[in-house]
């Protein structure tokens, strides 16, 4: 652990996942004492590109921005893109983002999560006021009293005036809130991998929804990319055991060959997807974000945008409060963060599971419809801002 630990802070951050330390970077000119705890460093920045990367749009780069953390991910890697491409691989329909029309640069960047993690920690560990506390694990939390109580596995005790889970699906913070999150699996599992095209990628972020699941390619600043390949638990296992050039194949297959032959270049990984939404994020002194909170298919990358803007929303409130000489840790007040992210949150899980199902249908209906909304939503000016907006993290 650090040197400048105490065992008193004003804030404890459970978690130093993007949403958590994102937040820990957003508090850090209040002048309030935090102490971040992982249970483990983020993956070293290697040459080959890192297995888990995220779409990180607008929004979320305007905060990595404000709070000083972008220009070191640009010093480590980053990857705009530029255009979206979306079709669906039943039918005609499809749908096209251009930065370029919009009159932007670029749509967001393909970031890897430990470039993200290294650049945010590097931020924390600047930073006079908060302490990186890793490695150590949550045992357990004591949220009876005013100060609440985090104890670690390794016997100590840290106290703080407000604890907020940044501490994923699994939160132990959650837990000891009380608070349930119903985690509704998709029986579907994501495999994640970085391939080589035959043809250049454009800076696009390509999408296409096959009945057995979408699969995304996502553009990396040395011409490969990442791709995100969900199917059903059963297919995943067939799809892991093939060598890869099998498993090459089967890629370019599914994705039409629109970039030509793809050829794998990284070890796979598999991840399981499910999402859910908790009830209530915060009580007096506790407050939940990111994933604690929430989870939905990655189908659209949105889950670490939204962590991302939970984190940036909760440290407004606090400031504001702190500015205000309100108590800043009060539940009236974390109310307020709760109330203003609670429904976007909701909508994008609603949405995205709304997508899947529809996507994942052969019902002959339903491709049809989906299809002639594909291309409405395409020609559709006003309705297509929407999406947009959605894309871009704007409201
Ligand atoms: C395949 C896939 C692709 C995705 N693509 C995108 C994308 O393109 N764009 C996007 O926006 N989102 C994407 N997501 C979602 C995104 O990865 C998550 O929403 C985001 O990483 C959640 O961040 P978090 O900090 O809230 O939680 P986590 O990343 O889960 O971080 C929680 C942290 O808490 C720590 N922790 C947990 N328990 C304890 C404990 N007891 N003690 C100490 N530490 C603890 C963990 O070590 C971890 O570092 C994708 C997800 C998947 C599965």
């Amino acid at each position: 652990m650090s040197e400048k630990n105490t065992s008193r802070y004003d804030v404890i951050i459970a978690g130093g996942g993007i949403t958590g330390l994102t937040l820990a970077c957003a508090l850090k000119s209040t002048g309030l004492r935090i102490g971040v705890i992982d249970q483990r460093e983020p993956q070293a920045f290697a040459k080959d590109y890192a297995l888990r990367v995220s779409a990180i749009n607008r929004a979320s780069l305007e905060v990595f921005n404000a709070v000083g953390a972008f220009e070191r991910m640009q010093q480590l890697r980053v990857s705009p893109f530029r255009e979206m491409h979306v079709w669906d691989s039943t039918g005609v329909g499809q749908i096209h983002f251009d930065s370029a029309e919009l009159g932007l640069d670029t749509l967001g960047c393909i970031i890897e999560n430990n470039v993200i993690q290294l650049a945010l920690q590097a931020v924390v560990q600047q930073s006079e006021t908060i302490d990186w506390l890793c490695p150590a694990e949550i045992d357990s939390l004591d949220t009876s009293d005013v100060q609440k109580q985090v104890r670690l596995t390794d016997g100590s005790t840290l106290t703080a005036q407000l604890i907020v889970g940044a501490d994923g699906a699994n939160s132990v913070v959650r837990k000891a809130m009380g608070i349930e999150l119903v985690r509704k699996s998709y029986q579907q599992q994501a495999i994640v991998c970085t391939v080589a095209t035959e043809y250049e990628h454009q800076q696009t972020a390509w999408q296409c929804f096959l009945p057995s699941g979408p699969l995304a390619l996502l553009p990396l600043a040395d011409g490969s990319c990442s791709i995100v390949w969900s199917l059903d638990e059963t297919r995943v296992e067939q799809m892991m055991a093939l060598d890869d050039a099998a498993f090459s194949e089967k890629l370019g297959e599914s994705f039409e060959y629109r970039l030509g032959w793809i050829k794998t270049v990284s070890t796979r990984a598999v991840f399981p997807l499910g999402h859910g939404h908790v009830d209530h994020y915060v009580q007096q002194g506790l407050a939940l974000i990111g994933d604690a909170a929430h989870n939905i298919h990655p189908l659209a990358g949105q889950g670490a945008n939204l962590g991302i803007m939970d984190a940036a929303c909760l440290a407004d409130v606090i400031a504001d409060a702190l500015q205000a000489q309100r108590q800043w840790n009060a539940f009236h007040t974390l109310r307020k963060y709760e109330r203003r992210r609670k429904g976007d949150n909701r909508l994008m899980e609603t949405t995205m599971t709304g997508f899947k199902y529809l996507f994942g249908n052969n019902n002959p209906f339903l491709t049809e419809m989906r299809n002639i909304g594909l291309n409405a939503v395409d020609h559709a000016g006003p309705i297509k801002q929407i999406f947009i907006n959605q894309a871009l993290g704007e409201q």
